[in-house]
């Protein structure tokens, strides 16, 4: 039976920022880092691998070298949750206590969720930039493709980072353009929702590019089945009146954004809201009903954008308000005002960065005239090429915080 004073399941984004965090206000803290996995991925980067910008390599860190300095790396699945003993229970039933708990597994890619598509990813012009083995799949695929039907597709929402679909989308679009092949390319975004992006503020300068590329929209179908030999997907589509019909299409590539849901353990757990997310206030990160539970990251039922930008300022929140709660750091209490960022990757060398918190309040990080988030920028296209990764490994996982400080709350206010 292990102890650790404070408690981390996941060391993704979340979790290894929170870890850091926690670590640099209180050096002496016992802290342990649940998670099986032996690799960390900057997911971020995964976008830039399917448009041919970044090597995958550079998006991959082995989670032993990332698990800070004197934090315990507890290499195993957590399976379920007893909060009433201050348990997590280890797949193969060892358990662990605590005193504190953060939850920050992620989401689950529902791959299983469309049929026929797992047999087929990654062979017969099926990719995903979800995945790190698969996103070089759509630099190839990109550049190979002469001519035909290029297919992109968005689940429901929510997902995490929303505008990756449509990013993929233009980026390969931007490639035959420059090719001279796009006029034998025919591209189409199958959007299981019903606007290009949820923010209307940046959806005029999405449009411009929906044109240049002549690329055909179209919302309320949801991908349910491929075959991936034949080279054929079915959407289902809502109609007007509020029943559905079943869309076929042929491609000669297609860019399959899988459904994604709470992960199954904690879904099944006394920790989820109805929806199976972990239940937090939105500002704390605390859990509503269970004491001395915070979370953050994709797993919260928070109602930001799911990204690590996201994750990157809720890190900071969670590890304040936990000291405050055991008495290490005096109060007050801060909050996370639902910042969540999404660069859209618009063409090679120019991002659209859309930065916005709770109710898509517009939070722009940069002064207009260095960044317009609401116009196509090579300033912002330079920060994610070449600022945003070092900020993730340096700064965000190593509880440097210069970019995140939290703020404090006014309760009288
Ligand atoms: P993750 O980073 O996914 O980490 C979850 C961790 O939990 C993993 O290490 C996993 O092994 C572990 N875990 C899972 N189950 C268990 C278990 N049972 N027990 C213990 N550990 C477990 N964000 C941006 O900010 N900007 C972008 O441009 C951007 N683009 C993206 C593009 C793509 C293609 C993708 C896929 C994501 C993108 N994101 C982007 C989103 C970003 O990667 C996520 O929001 C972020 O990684 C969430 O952090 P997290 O810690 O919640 O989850």
């Amino acid at each position: 039976d292990l102890f650790h004073s404070v408690v981390i399941v996941g060391g993704g984004a979340g979790g290894i920022a929170v870890a850091a965090s926690l670590k640099a206000r209180k050096p002496d803290l016992d802290i342990a880092v649940i998670d099986p996995a032996d690799i960390h991925y900057y997911q971020p980067g995964w976008t830039m691998v399917g448009g041919g910008v970044f090597a995958p390599a550079g998006t991959a860190r082995t989670m032993a070298s990332l698990i800070p300095k004197g934090v315990h790396w507890i290499k195993a699945a957590v399976a379920a949750f007893e909060p009433e003993r201050k348990t997590v229970i280890l797949e193969g039933c060892r358990t662990v206590r605590y005193d504190r708990l953060v939850v920050a597994p992620g989401l689950k890619l529902d791959w299983a969720g469309i049929e026929g598509l797992a047999e087929t990813l990654g062979r017969n012009g099926v990719t995903s930039n979800y995945r790190y083995d698969l996103a070089p799949y759509t630099w190839d695929l990109v550049r190979n493709l002469r001519s035909g039907r290029a297919v992109f597709t968005q689940p429901p929402m929510p997902i995490k980072c929303a505008g990756a679909p449509q990013k993929a989308m233009y980026l390969s679009a931007d490639h035959w353009l420059r090719q001279g092949r796009l006029k034998d390319i025919a591209v189409e975004l199958y959007n299981a929702g019903p606007v290009l992006f949820g923010v209307k503020e940046y959806v005029p300068a999405l449009m411009e590019y929906v044109r240049r590329y002549e690329a055909g929209l179209h919302f309320q179908h949801t991908l349910v089945r491929i075959d991936g030999p034949a080279k054929r997907a079915w959407f289902s589509r809502k109609s007007e009146d509020g029943g559905s019909e079943t869309v076929e299409r042929a491609f000669d590539m297609i860019h399959v954004v899988p459904p994604q849901r709470a992960p199954d353990f904690i879904h099944a757990s006394p920790l989820a809201d109805g929806a199976g997310w972990v239940e937090v206030d939105s500002a704390s990160l605390r859990h509503v009903r269970l004491p001395g539970i915070y979370a953050l990251g994709d797993a919260c039922n928070t109602p930001n954008a799911k990204t690590a930008a996201a994750a990157r300022k809720q890190a900071p929140v969670v590890a304040h308000n936990l000291l405050v709660d055991m008495g290490h750091l005096r109060g007050p209490e801060v909050s996370y005002d639902g910042y969540g960022s999404c660069p859209l990757t618009v063409e090679r060398g120019k991002i659209l960065l859309a930065e916005f918190g709770y109710g898509g309040k517009l939070m722009p990080s940069f002064p207009a005239w260095l960044i317009d988030g609401t116009k196509p920028s090579h300033m912002a296209w330079l920060l994610k090429e070449r600022m945003l990764p070092p900020i993730y490994w340096k700064a965000m996982l190593k509880g440097r915080e210069w970019l995140a400080k939290p703020q404090a709350v006014d309760k009288a206010a």
